[in-house]
């Protein structure tokens, strides 16, 4: 690992370690943008906007949009996009969350997207996420919380009373999941955990009257880590696919001489429910930001004509153990650069002109890349890119850095792969003439 790469991946833990919800993630990327001299835009207001000055805006707090206008009109150049999403497969806290089975006090919890269960049991877990509550003077606040201290387990059954365990070991997600926070109180069970989110927002200085509604998501609270006898790994939660909001968001800001066209990151909530909400890809947040950008209609579509989208979202790397998983041809390697995912019945919108557009990128920016195409015996997964060509008409190319275990409480990615990613958006957002 180069010096360079030491301090991005320094960077990628403390971003994956401070953003253990989707809001959380927005904030830490809007406070990096504002001190890189981005400034807020509300969708409400009008917009005044300057050439070569960068901007940020979000919806719900949860999904995000940053651009920074190019000198050239939008109609001139295109628009050069980066897409990812803020959120990861997790469990969410039931509104009335309070169980009491054989005296332990647990909270109902709903599986939020392709959750891999297994490894969710046994771990250190906290709770972050929004709180939305009625303060002294009776009006509706939000706040969110970090909770940080391990506050819940899901412990495993014992291999002594589940000899099959090894085998196969079914897990029911409504009786087998909701995690253990402690022992029976004198407290009416009911509103305990209501309570125990008022003190939290006690101490962080809010005066709380009633904690009315929340969307909390429990995690994991062992930090990410550099692993393996030369580091040449991540280990982390959320890689999948925070690895690319905070690689999309470097490339971004690292690119801060003025540019002739205008570069842009979107990064959406709900990609691991199927993208369809207000804030999700399939939504109008995009396409309503670039239609102010355009301004009229033909220019929007003579800018759209011009513009690529680079959707990132983390690929399957061949795993040693379980190799006959991939396609023979196409097995992504960590470390090996990022991989270019192209599927015929297009679950990724890779066409064969992006394809060769992105490893363009690729070559100028002097980094490796990789394919992958599923085994043809087996389904395939998506990703934001085909909801956005569809949508838009734009031409989309998708990618990801290669990684093990998706959607587990803790994935593996390469040490390299990450950067590797982000020095090719670089050369597509500073080096590329369009053609
Ligand atoms: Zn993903």
């Amino acid at each position: 690992m180069t010096q360079q790469q030491a301090v991005f991946n320094q960077g990628l833990i403390s971003f994956l370690q401070s953003s253990p919800s989707p809001a959380h993630a927005v904030v830490t990327m809007v406070r990096q943008l504002e001190e890189a001299g981005y400034q807020a835009l509300n969708e409400g207001d009008e917009w005044h906007l300057q050439a070569g000055q960068g901007y940020w805006l979000t919806r719900g707090g949860r999904s995000l949009i940053a651009f920074r206008l190019g000198e050239q009109g939008v109609a001139e150049t295109g628009v050069r996009m980066m897409g990812a999403h803020t959120d990861s497969p997790c469990l969410k806290v039931k509104p009335k969350a309070e169980i009491l089975r054989q005296g332990c006090l647990q909270l109902g919890v709903e599986v939020y997207g392709g959750v891999l269960m297994h490894p969710w049991f046994d771990r250190d877990l906290s709770l972050a996420g929004q709180v939305h509550f009625r303060n002294d003077a009776g009006k509706l606040q939000a706040a969110l919380i970090n909770v940080e201290k391990p506050l819940a387990v899901i412990p495993s059954l014992a291999i002594h009373l589940n000899r099959d365990a090894n085998k196969n070991s079914e897990i029911n997600a409504q009786l087998h999941l909701p995690p253990v926070v402690g022992l029976k109180s004198s407290d009416n069970p009911s509103l305990v955990f209501r309570k125990l989110l008022a003190s939290w927002l006690g101490r962080e200085g809010y005066s709380v009257d009633e904690v009315i509604d929340y969307d909390l998501c429990f995690y994991d609270t062992q930090p990410p880590a550099l692993v393996g006898l030369n580091e040449e790994f991540i280990s982390s939660a959320r890689l999948d696919n925070l690895l690319s909001c905070y690689t999309g968001l470097q490339a971004m800001l690292a690119v801060d001489t003025p540019q002739a066209a205008t570069a842009l990151l979107v990064c959406n909530d709900h990609e691991e429910v199927g993208s369809a909400s207000a804030i999700g890809a399939e939504g109008p947040f995009l396409e309503s930001v670039l239609r102010r950008l355009a301004g009229e209609e033909q220019k929007y579509q003579r800018m759209m004509a011009r513009s690529l989208l680079i959707s990132c979202d983390n690929a399957h790397a061949i795993h040693p153990n379980y190799a006959d998983k991939h396609d023979e041809n196409h097995g992504p390697k960590i470390n090996a650069g990022p991989v270019i995912k192209v599927n015929a019945n297009q679950r990724y919108a890779t066409t064969s002109e992006t394809s060769a557009l992105f490893s363009s990128f690729c070559d100028l920016a002097g980094v490796p890349y990789q394919h992958f195409v599923v085994r043809s015996d087996m389904g395939c997964g998506s990703t934001i890119g085909p909801i956005a060509a569809t949508k838009l008409g734009v031409r989309v190319v998708d990618v990801g850095a290669p990684q093990w275990a998706m959607h587990s409480i803790r994935e593996t990615a390469g040490s390299k792969d990450a950067w590797y990613l982000g020095q090719a958006l670089q050369a597509f957002i500073s080096r590329w003439d369009g053609s």
